[in-house]
């Protein structure tokens, strides 16, 4: 989608430090970290968010989730755990309206989500 940022990163038209790539998904550092390792995982196709998500979109999802397990193991968190964090909409403090899951660990994180 035009003037989404999120949308050049995945085409490559802004740079972004990346994690992992294939044919429908990246994964790149968020510019911003909150914790030691913070990684972005979105889909290349332009989702606004969870709430556009459609039927046909099961297959991408479940691979999202696969993604994130095995960046997870890469950046060598799994076993002391992360938490994965998708922010929707205006009350859920979604910035950038194309549909991304935070993977936030490298440190112990409190117990309270909000
Ligand atoms: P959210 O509040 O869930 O929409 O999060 C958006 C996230 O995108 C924030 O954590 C930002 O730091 C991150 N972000 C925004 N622009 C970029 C960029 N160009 N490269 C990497 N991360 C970005
Ligand atoms: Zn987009």
């Amino acid at each position: 989608m035009e003037d989404c940022i999120f949308c050049k990163i995945a085409k490559g038209e802004i740079p972004s430090s990346k994690v992992y790539e294939d044919e429908d998904i990246l994964a790149f550092k968020d510019i911003n970290p909150v914790t030691p390792v913070h990684i972005l995982v979105i889909p290349k196709k332009h989702i606004e968010s969870l709430n556009n998500v459609e039927p046909e979109d099961e297959k991408l999802l479940g691979k999202i989730i696969l993604t994130i397990k095995n960046i997870a193991k890469e950046q060598e968190i799994s076993e002391k755990g992360y938490r994965v964090v998708n922010n929707c909409g205006e009350d859920g403090g979604q910035e950038v309206k194309h549909l991304h899951f935070h993977i936030l660990g490298g440190k112990k994180l409190g117990t309270k989500i909000v």
